[in-house]
């Protein structure tokens, strides 16, 4: 349902907090955000972005120091609403973490698939089987990078996507994808801010990047990269917010 996403020098794991409530209008009901700093950690669970801001503020300190992140608000549409079926989802080496927007209508294939690969489920939502493809993709071929595995796997999907993937492998990248879910790049100064809308965005920067349908980005601290999932690069044009606060 909403999707934030931050890279840059600020203290993540509260930024992206914040940026979830700013997408709460559009209803959900479970949230979750995950962050790297010397490794990956996650807080995800069924309810509010507040009752999340508890459980951080309870016990995020090991989410301390980090200056990249994703956050997810979930409005089920495969499985229950609850903690397990929160995302981010995560890889079996608990190295990649991956949020998603929208509905994988060939998950029971893939999900088949994947179980005799002997990927395990440790959800019942359509998305997690993304981050298994993701994951068996980089597996078997060492050479690639995220970009590449994530690229790889896209190609296996029918249906709609917005999603955001980082990863301890690759600690200081995001990469997005957009197919039928919108997502905005708002262009900071040594820092970027990734949205499902332009809401969680406009606060820090009026300078974003629409993603078109079947693009993707590659985003790090001092440059994004638009190509489509084809790997052809694109050149995009930065529009300015302009909407009251
Ligand atoms: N289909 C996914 C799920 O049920 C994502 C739903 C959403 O867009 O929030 O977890």
């Amino acid at each position: 349902c909403g999707i934030v996403g931050y890279i840059g020098y600020r203290e993540a794991a509260p930024l992206l907090l914040r940026g979830l409530q700013r997408l709460e209008y559009r209803g959900y009901d479970s949230a979750g955000v995950a962050v790297l700093n010397s490794g990956l950690s996650v807080l995800k669970q069924k309810g509010s972005v507040g009752d999340l801001k508890k459980t951080f503020e309870l016990s995020g300190d090991c989410m301390q120091g980090s200056t990249l992140g994703i956050g997810h608000t979930r409005w089920a549409t495969h499985g229950d609403p609850s903690d397990r079926n929160a995302h981010p989802h995560l890889s079996r080496d608990g190295k990649t973490a991956m949020i998603h927007n929208g509905i994988i209508e060939n998950y029971t294939a893939l999900k088949k698939e994947l179980s005799s690969e002997g990927y395990l489920f440790s959800s019942d939502t359509d998305s997690e089987v993304l981050i298994h493809l993701i994951d068996s993709i980089w597996n078997a071929h060492p050479e690639f990078d995220l970009e590449t595995a994530v690229r790889n796997a896209l190609y296996h999907i029918d249906g709609a996507y917005g999603l955001c993937v980082i990863s301890e492998r690759e600690p200081d990248k995001i990469i997005v994808a957009r197919k039928g879910s919108p997502l905005v790049i708002g262009i900071g100064e040594g820092e970027f801010f990734i949205a499902s809308d332009a809401a969680p965005i406009v606060e820090h920067t009026r300078r974003v990047v629409y993603l078109s349908d079947g693009e993707m980005a590659v985003l790090t601290r001092d440059s994004y990269l638009v190509k489509t999932v084809e790997n052809v690069l694109k050149e995009k044009r930065v529009s300015e917010l302009d909407f009251e606060l």
